[in-house]
């Protein structure tokens, strides 16, 4: 990796992944949660190299649009390995779905479930059902998922249109850092089974989601804690009666794999009393750091001159729009002897980089990727 950046003739900013790290990662989460099945969570980087990869790793697919699916099947994923996982579908996307083979989708609305029911007929369907997301760096809340009385009703009506009622799934946020989440969210789906079994519904799985961490600026709890706590609240929950689990990982995966190299374009100030330095990259938040929206993730960010007196900065892309700033509140630091031209890497940058960059906003090109 290291080499690979000392060597790249790019003018523009670009990520690079190293999908062995990528491998490695779900090697690691298979080996904590051996009864879990792994759906990737593509939208966190769906590099043909990635799918590739963890395709022949065995890994299954969790997708959001015709589009991802496709993306999958060219890599040679087979549709029994793909789910369809968004809440939000147009009808004539899942039927195309279902014509290539697609049979496991997601819900969380009487609508979408009437759609489910007309063009992908028998189908296994899994409800998600709201969480809050407390302790999530980049919550996914209210949008998603429906209250638990609603979502049983649905599970119910499900299989009385020709459905499969399968099992039922949330999101506890994504960079969620309390572990506590997952317990809560466990016992919530447990008394669900309970409840849909007297309406004599089998569910049959449950879909933990996402979440996992990736490395930014503040200490996370190690993998194998996360693990532990679901694992832990599986049994505590279900006993020995446990159902199918899935989990969606998409930031764990390839989150740590990636480093942004961007350049330094511009360092100035706002006022001959002011101390804290401008520094603006040539990357920000239309070209691939769109997570910086409100300051959410910080990443760590490695200079070239590291290690000498530092002082306060403000950060900032460069495009013409006020939204362009990276990180203003949160207090970063960089060298004083930082100079324009600079190289500077953006650490754990492989998920949600380049699928966020924007077309070409202001002229500047969408975040170019590499992968080793
Ligand atoms: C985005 C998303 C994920 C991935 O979440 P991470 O926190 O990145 O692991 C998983 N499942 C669904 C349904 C998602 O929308």
């Amino acid at each position: 990796m290291q080499k690979f950046l000392a060597e790249a003739k790019d003018s523009e900013p670009f990520l690079v992944v190293d999908v062995d790290v990528v491998e490695h990662n779900y090697r690691e989460l298979r080996r904590l949660l051996p009864l879990a099945k792994v759906y990737y969570a593509i939208k966190a980087n769906p590099a043909p190299e990635i799918l590739r990869r963890l395709r022949s790793l065995g890994s299954c697919f969790d997708t959001a649009s015709a589009n991802e699916i496709q993306q999958c099947l060219n890599q040679g994923v087979t549709p029994d390995r793909i789910s369809f996982g968004n809440t939000i579908k147009k009808k004539r996307d899942i039927a195309w779905a279902y014509e290539k083979g697609v049979r496991l989708y997601a819900f969380d609305s009487l609508c979408e479930l009437e759609k489910l029911a007309e063009v992908a007929p028998g189908s296994q369907v899994f409800c998600r059902v709201l969480m809050q997301c407390e302790g999530a760096e980049w919550p996914l809340s209210r949008k998603f998922g429906c209250a638990p009385e609603m979502a049983a009703d649905l599970l119910v009506k499900a299989r009385q249109m020709g459905l499969d009622p399968y099992g039922i799934s949330f999101h506890v946020g994504s960079q969620q850092t309390d572990l506590s989440q997952w317990d809560k969210a466990v016992a919530q789906v447990a008394q669900m089974f309970t409840v849909l079994q007297q309406a004599d519904v089998d569910l049959r799985m449950i879909n933990l989601g996402g979440g996992f961490p990736a490395r930014y600026r503040s200490d996370i709890p190690m993998l194998e804690a996360y693990a532990q706590a679901v694992s832990q609240a599986m049994t505590k929950h279900f006993g020995n009666n446990l159902p199918d689990m899935i989990i969606e990982p998409g930031r764990s995966l390839v989150g740590d794999a990636g480093v942004i190299q961007a350049e330094v374009v511009l360092i100035s100030r706002k006022d001959y009393e002011e101390d804290r330095r401008w520094v603006y990259l040539d990357i920000g938040k239309f070209s691939g750091l769109a997570e910086t929206m409100d300051e959410a993730i910080k990443y760590r960010i490695v200079t070239p001159r590291d290690g000498g007196p530092t002082g306060p900065v403000s950060l900032a892309g460069p495009s013409c729009d006020s939204a362009d700033i990276l990180y203003e509140k949160t207090a970063y630091e960089m060298p004083l002897a930082l100079e324009v031209g600079d190289k500077i890497q953006i650490l754990s940058t492989g998920a949600y980089t380049t699928t966020y960059s924007s077309v070409g906003f202001n002229g500047f090109p969408p975040l170019k990727s590499y992968c080793i």
